[in-house]
């Protein structure tokens, strides 16, 4: 699986994504939205998109009209809705290839207006709205005006209303009081909206924890993102067990040499070897995505052992202290992979670093390291 001149490699198992979608869609009669946005969360937003695709997604969720474009220009012809856009961007050029366009205020309708005019069709919209985030979203009291000016521009055909959605706050921690009172929102919402004679084919609300523990917060369509690349927004043991992370971080060991008992390690010392041990020169910094925050705490896995980062994350390397194992230039560390053979995860980094496995992950997507693809779904 190595290159011959790769020394550090992102691997994405694109069977895993689809499976993953597979699982989600066999648990929901809601459509499925997969979220591929920040270059499909780290791991290529073009092939998870696809591998996504082909496990049954029928929707692709997007946050800028950038993203969308990278779909539409690889030839996915999906629906695709893109949520964080400012007016003043090419709206024009969205629906004119039949982008779905969230829409939160009056100034983002406008903006739709003006480029359905441009288009020379009606704007795919999805009002949003605001049910406790306070985030995105139009506050309550807004609402109605945003509705009305909405159902304006769709008798004017200038807009068409696909859907109506929100986002939850607080439901990766099931039971929490908040995913309650944001359904009512919900609902309410959806009745102004119906009394304004605003109704629309698409209800979403749920996100990848919601997807997994909320049927009710399911509505027509869901939109799981971290799932899709088998990490668990929850701590839920089954909930991990029932996703296949589609992540490996690995690199080879550029250099090993015998240091002194007492010697400091990396940037500023902060490590010092207990005794005469031999370390290994990883090639990966914080320039490719490892946390800083991981200097004496990022665990890897080499030689079939595990081991901790000694001292400092540099930009571009970091150093690991084994002790007297036997270790050679060109001998492969893998710092996250799905687990299957005792390697840390995803989750250990979250954890180790104080982190969320979305950060973990998302990190490794823009940067200089090359990234494979693995399965049949590639
Ligand atoms: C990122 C995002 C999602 C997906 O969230 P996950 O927690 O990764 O499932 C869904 N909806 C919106 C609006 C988002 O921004």
């Amino acid at each position: 699986m190595w290159q011959a001149d790769a020394q550090s490699q992102v691997v994405v198992d694109l069977d895993a994504i689809r499976a993953n979608v597979r699982t989600l869609r066999s648990n929901t009669p809601a459509e499925v939205m997969a979220v591929v946005k920040a270059d499909g969360y780290g791991h290529g937003m073009v092939a998870s998109a696809r591998a996504a695709l082909s496990g049954g997604a029928t929707w692709l969720g997007v946050c800028t009209l950038d993203e969308a474009f990278g779909l539409r220009d690889a030839g996915l012809a999906t629906p695709v809705l893109a949520w964080l856009w400012l007016p003043g961007q090419p709206v024009g050029r969205a629906i004119g290839c039949d982008v779905d366009l969230s829409v939160a205020s009056l100034s983002q309708l406008a903006a739709v207006t003006a480029g359905a005019r441009e288009a020379g069709r009606a704007a795919r919209i999805h009002l949003k709205i605001d049910t406790g985030l306070s985030r995105s979203g139009a506050a309550a009291p807004e609402w109605p005006q945003l509705v009305e000016a909405a159902g304006k521009a769709q008798a004017d055909g200038y807009a068409e209303v696909i859907g109506v959605w929100s986002h939850f706050a607080c439901a990766d921690a099931p039971g929490h009081e908040t995913v309650d009172r944001q359904l009512a929102g919900f609902a309410d919402a959806l009745d102004v909206a119906k009394r304004l004679g605003v109704e629309p084919q698409l209800r979403h609300m749920a996100n990848s924890a919601a997807t997994l523990t909320r049927p009710d917060t399911h509505f027509d369509l869901v939109r799981p993102g971290i799932a899709v690349y088998g990490l668990s927004p929850l701590d839920d043991p089954a909930v991990r067990a029932a996703l296949r992370p589609a992540m490996t971080a690995r690199a080879r060991v550029l250099l090993a040499k015998r240091v002194p008992a007492g010697q400091g390690v990396s940037y500023g010392h902060t490590y010092v070897t207990q005794r005469a041990s031999t370390v290994a020169l990883v090639p990966l910094g914080y320039a490719d995505g490892v946390p800083r925050h991981a200097s004496n705490l990022g665990p890897v896995q080499l030689n079939g052992g595990r081991y901790t980062v000694a001292g400092r994350v540099c930009m571009d390397q970091f150093v690991v202290d084994v002790g007297d194992a036997e270790v050679a230039e060109g001998d492969e560390v893998v710092l996250f992979g799905p687990g299957d053979d005792g390697e840390p995860t995803a989750d250990d980094w979250a954890e180790a670093v104080g982190t969320i496995n979305y950060e973990i992950v998302t990190r490794f997507g823009s940067t200089r390291v090359p990234r494979i693809y693995r399965g049949d779904a590639a």
